[in-house]
Formats: structure tokens, C-alpha cells, sequence
């Protein structure tokens, strides 16, 4: 079994007398800065001119320079702005402010896996990432607990790298659920591969095609809404505690029934190849050419297919159904499409 690492395997006082920047003030860049912060490392966050998160992130006490400037005074150069622009960012504002033995430091392993930033052999290059949205990799750490989290070591010129990382994980509260070593090559090829097949592509696709069956039979959207997409999260919440097992022991024998025999007519050995096929296109490289080369195009095939999902009658559903959910309890700071 892999090893895991926790705060006891890791050192804080390792960050003493370092300078960490912190580029991009997003859904990682925040958790970060303000978790490091708040483990008493010396935080900088690097943000471009006009930045828009320059004041949220000062209002939090944080101390925001330009990414040149930021990347200029650090030891430590953690890289967290969208994955298609870093690349740009690191030749205009972080290559030429690297010295020999700063450790330069990732929250996925994309641009170095495809070779898209090809950082100097006399540098350290590390990948530290949490494996949860940015938001919950704050609400935990403020909680007092942690997300997991994935360490990679590319580069090691110091030797001492992987020491630098996990005190990094345990800074952001990586170390308290526990840290797994991995290489940027698995990290990036299973993390795109997860994200299309299962996590985000798999289920946004497997809850919007159940609710057009339902609907397009004549059910009721919002009895549809419930079925597929609400009661998601308390079969995953069951999943996560004590796997497939716990949340098929938790359903009726109906549901455990269903889900035996129907299961694989919906999930069938096809849909297992077309599964093989999206690896495949991620191992070698052909799902981050079309990514980046579209993002060169402006991101329009993006744009285009963003609208597309915003636009699908689950969300109107759904956020008329949501405002009247007493019962939900996490704040829904998602503005929109428009908002982005
Ligand atoms: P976000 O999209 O949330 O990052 C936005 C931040 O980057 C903003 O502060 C934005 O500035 C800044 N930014 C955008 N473009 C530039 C630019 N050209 N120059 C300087 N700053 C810029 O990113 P994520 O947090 O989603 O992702 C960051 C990294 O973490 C990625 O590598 C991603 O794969 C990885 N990751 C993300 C996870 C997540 O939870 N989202 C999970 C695990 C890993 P402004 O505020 O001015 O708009
Ligand atoms: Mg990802
Ligand atoms: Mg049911």
C-alpha cells in the first residue's frame, strides 16, 4: 500500500525565512495564501495589473504585488492561475525572476506533463495538490481539518524538495487527511482522465440525461430535478464514507436490485471502451492540444459549450427549486455564466 503522510511527517518550520508567492487569487490562490497565511508562513500573492481580485484578497490582509514582483522576492513560486494561461504568465512574468535553487511549485501537473513550461534544470519543480475544489479546500482547513492531497517531485537540483512540499501540504491543511506522493504524469493523466470520464463529464452528462427522460416522458421537471440530481450527493456522501458497499447496504433492496441488474445496461462494456478512448486522447496529448489550441482561438468552442450547458432546462429548474430549500445550508456564491 502507498505510503501516506501526515503533520507529524511533515515540518513548518521548514517555510521559516522563506517567502512564498502565491500567483492567482482563484479558487486554489485563495485556499492557499490563506491557509499558508494562516499556518504562519510569509505570503505574497502575485496578481496581474487590474487584477479583479486584487481588493478581496488585500481586504483579507494579504499583501498582492504584480506576478513579476511577487515571483521576483520568493523562494517559492506556486502557480495558481487557470491552467491555459500559465504558460504566458510564467515566460512574461515568473522565467526571467527565477533563481537557482527557488522552488517552483504547481497545483496540477498540465503545463509541465505537456511541456508547455519547461522550467531551468537548476530550479526545484514540485506539484502540491489538494484533491477538492478550492472553496472546500479552505471551508476544511478553517474547520480544522483537511483535503488530501497529492505531492510530485519533477525537479529535485536542493535535494530537499519533497520536505519543502509536504510542508507545504500541511500548510494548506493537505496533511491532516493525508498526503500521497505521485509523479506529474500520473497526476495530470489521472486528474484529466477522472474529471472527463467520471467527476465532471461522466455525471453532468449521466443527471442531464436522466432528467431528459424523465421530462421527456412526462414527469415533472422538478420530481425529475430531485431524482437525479438532488439525491446525488447523499449517495455519494454514503459512497465517500464506506464505499459502493456502504451506500448499497444503505438503500433498499429495491434500489440495491436496480442498481445490480440496470447498472450495466446504462454503463455497458461500450461505454467502458469510449472510456479507454478518453485516456487514450489524454496519454497522448491529444485532449490538451485541442484545449490549448482553442483557448489560442479565444476559447470559442469553450464559450460555446459552456452556454450550451447553462442553457440546459435542469439549471432553470433546478434554481427556482433551490430557493426553496430551507434546509440547504451552503451558500450558492455561483453567479451565473454572465458573471464569468
Ligand atoms: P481560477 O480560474 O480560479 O484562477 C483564477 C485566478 O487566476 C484569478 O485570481 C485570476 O485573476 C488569475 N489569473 C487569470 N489569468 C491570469 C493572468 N493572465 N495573469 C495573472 N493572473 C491571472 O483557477 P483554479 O484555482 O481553478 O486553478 C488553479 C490551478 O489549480 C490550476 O492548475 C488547476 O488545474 C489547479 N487545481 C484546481 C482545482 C480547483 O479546485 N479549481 C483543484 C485542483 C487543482 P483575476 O482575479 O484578476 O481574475
Ligand atoms: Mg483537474
Ligand atoms: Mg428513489
Amino acid at each position: 500500500m502507498t505510503k501516506l503522510y501526515y503533520d507529524d511527517d511533515a515540518d513548518l518550520g521548514l517555510l521559516n525565512g522563506k517567502k512564498v508567492a502565491v500567483i492567482g487569487y482563484g479558487s486554489q490562490g485563495h485556499a492557499h495564501s490563506l491557509s499558508l497565511r494562516d499556518s504562519g508562513v510569509d505570503v505574497v500573492v502575485g496578481l496581474a495589473e487590474g487584477s479583479k481580485s486584487k481588493a478581496k484578497a488585500e481586504a483579507e490582509g494579504l499583501t498582492v504585488k504584480t506576478v513579476a514582483e511577487a515571483a521576483k522576492e520568493a523562494d517559492i513560486i506556486m502557480i495558481l492561475t487557470p491552467d491555459q494561461v500559465q504558460a504566458q504568465v510564467y515566460k512574461e512574468s515568473i522565467a526571467d525572476n527565477l533563481e537557482a535553487g527557488n522552488y517552483l511549485f504547481f497545483g496540477h501537473g498540465f503545463n509541465v506533463r505537456y511541456g508547455f513550461i519547461e522550467p531551468p534544470a537548476d530550479v526545484n519543480v514540485a506539484l502540491v495538490a489538494p484533491k477538492g475544489p478550492g472553496h472546500i479546500v479552505r471551508r476544511e482547513f478553517e474547520a480544522g481539518r483537511g483535503v488530501p492531497a497529492l505531492i510530485a517531485i519533477e525537479q529535485d537540483p536542493t535535494g530537499d524538495t519533497k520536505d519543502i512540499a509536504l510542508a507545504y501540504a500541511k500548510g494548506i491543511g493537505g496533511a491532516r487527511a493525508g498526503v500521497i506522493e505521485t509523479t506529474f504524469k500520473e497526476e495530470t493523466e489521472t486528474d484529466l482522465f477522472g474529471e472527463q470520464a467520471v467527476l465532471c463529464g461522466g455525471m453532468s452528462h449521466l443527471v442531464q440525461a436522466g432528467f431528459e427522460v424523465l421530462t421527456e416522458a412526462g414527469y415533472q421537471p422538478e420530481i425529475a430535478y430531485f431524482e437525479v440530481l438532488h439525491e446525488l450527493k447523499l449517495i455519494v456522501d454514503l459512497m465517500v464514507e464506506g464505499g459502493i458497499a456502504k451506500q448499497r447496504w444503505s438503500v433498499s433492496d429495491t434500489a440495491e436490485y436496480g442498481d445490480y441488474v440496470s447498472g450495466p445496461r446504462v454503463v455497458d462494456a461500450d461505454v467502458k471502451a469510449k472510456m479507454q478512448a478518453v485516456l487514450e486522447d489524454v496519454q497522448n496529448g491529444n485532449f490538451a492540444k485541442r484545449f490549448m489550441d482553442d483557448q489560442a482561438n479565444g476559447g470559442k468552442e469553450f464559450k460555446e459549450l459552456r452556454a450550451k450547458g447553462e442553457a440546459h432546462p435542469i439549471e432553470a429548474v433546478g434554481k427556482d427549486l433551490r430557493k426553496l430549500f430551507s434546509w440547504i445550508q451552503v451558500e450558492d456564491d455561483y453567479e451565473g455564466t454572465a458573471a464569468r
